[in-house]
């Protein structure tokens, strides 16, 4: 088939790799320089967009922030609603959605103007996360609020653009569920991933490690299905959950959805017989989607860093990958995925090589 994903960016290329090794054609379309990237030797290297889109058999995303004038120019090309799709990048939207499946999601309130903020801020009975209702991503276009706190000076500060207060969760621990659903319906998802954020930022995680309860993992896949038929999603899409208690009993509440590839996901790529990039070439191609076989891996994000250190890249239970991106502090500028036996020896490398691979100041 031929394949165009409009992003550019490290999951745009990831993408790009797998679709190629399928034996598909595949373009890029870097929608900031707005040129079309051949991925392919066979394929014209001047291709403008428009030629790309009539090119392409199906066109599908890197992020979901797709320009209204490549929904327009290839609406009978993508799988799904690109619309609704790019709906979704409003908090907003977002959460009603969750609301609407009646899935679990901290308690929320949208605000239009500072006014209204300060209203909400002062009257809330418990502390808030305040996100911007667009463009918000590693934790950036957030604020904390708790009672005591100056909400006027809070209001004037994040009341300049719309957004969500919602309630901050006391969670024990952040994971991941990221799956496909197949052309056919189908659904096939890797278990549930632990993730450590720092600053909001992913500092690592914890890839087919932990053991997971069976009830928790069928609650999350049912949270996967609902969501996914709701958008009638063809595709990898990740779901970001707050876990509060602990074992079976355990309640997930939904933090996020990535309509798209995920950066939790990337431990795929050395820990499972089908890695979430080459998951969704599947899923888009229509074949069958996989029986899922697993190894424990940890996934530990390259943030700020001007390079992976030599002795990472030579030992054998390391497979590094660097994105070719210029460092600045806090950009994710590569991952790590490390072969681990278990739990502990996945937390003493992130112990001995987080700080070297992270430089998180903003
Ligand atoms: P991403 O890069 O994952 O898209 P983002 O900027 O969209 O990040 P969120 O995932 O909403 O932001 O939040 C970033 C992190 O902040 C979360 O992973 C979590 O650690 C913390 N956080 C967000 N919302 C809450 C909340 N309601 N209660 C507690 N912690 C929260
Ligand atoms: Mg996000
Ligand atoms: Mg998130």
């Amino acid at each position: 088939m031929k394949l165009l994903f409009i992003g550019d960016g490290q999951l745009g290329q990831m993408l790009g790799g797998s679709a190629i090794s399928h034996g598909h054609e595949c373009l890029l379309y870097s929608t900031r320089t707005e040129k079309v990237k051949p991925l392919s030797a066979q394929v014209d290297l001047q291709m403008s967009l428009t030629d790309a889109i009539a090119w392409a058999d199906a066109v599908s995303w890197e992020h979901e922030d797709i320009p209204a004038d490549i929904i327009a120019a290839a609406h009978d090309k993508f799988l799904m609603d690109p619309a609704r799709i790019k709906s979704l990048t409003d908090r907003r939207a977002e959460k009603k959605l969750f609301d609407d499946c009646q899935l679990p999601t901290a308690p929320w309130k949208s605000y239009h103007t500072e006014t209204e903020l300060q209203r909400l801020l002062e009257q809330s009975d418990y502390p808030l996360v305040l996100k911007t209702a667009r463009g918000g991503y590693d934790g950036k276009g957030q604020w904390r609020f708790k009672s005591g706190d100056d909400a006027a000076a809070l209001a004037t500060e994040a009341g300049v653009q719309s957004g969500i207060a919602e309630q901050l969760i006391p969670f024990e621990r952040e994971v991941s569920l990221v799956g496909a659903r197949g052309k056919d319906g189908s659904v096939c998802c890797y278990p549930l991933i632990t993730n450590v954020h720092q600053r909001g930022i992913l500092s690592y995680s914890l890839g087919a490690i932990d053991s997971v309860p069976e009830a928790l993992q069928r609650r999350a896949e049912t949270c996967f299905r609902r969501l996914t038929d709701a958008l009638n999603y063809i595709g990898v899409l990740a779901i970001e959950f707050f876990v509060v208690g602990e074992g079976a009993d355990a309640r997930l509440l939904i933090n996020e959805i990535a309509p798209r590839v995920h950066n939790s996901g990337h431990w795929t790529m050395t820990g499972a017989n089908c890695s979430q990039f080459d998951l969704h070439i599947r899923a888009l191609t229509g074949m069958t989607l996989p029986e899922l076989r697993l190894e424990p891996t940890l996934m530990i994000n390259v943030i700020g860093a001007e390079k992976i250190p030599v002795g990472l890249w030579h030992h054998s239970d390391t497979h590094c990958h660097w994105y070719n991106k210029d460092a600045r502090p806090g950009r994710k500028v590569g991952h790590v995925n490390v072969r681990v036996s278990d739990r502990n020896s996945a937390l003493r490398w992130v112990d001995q090589w987080a700080d070297k691979l992270q430089v998180l100041a903003n």
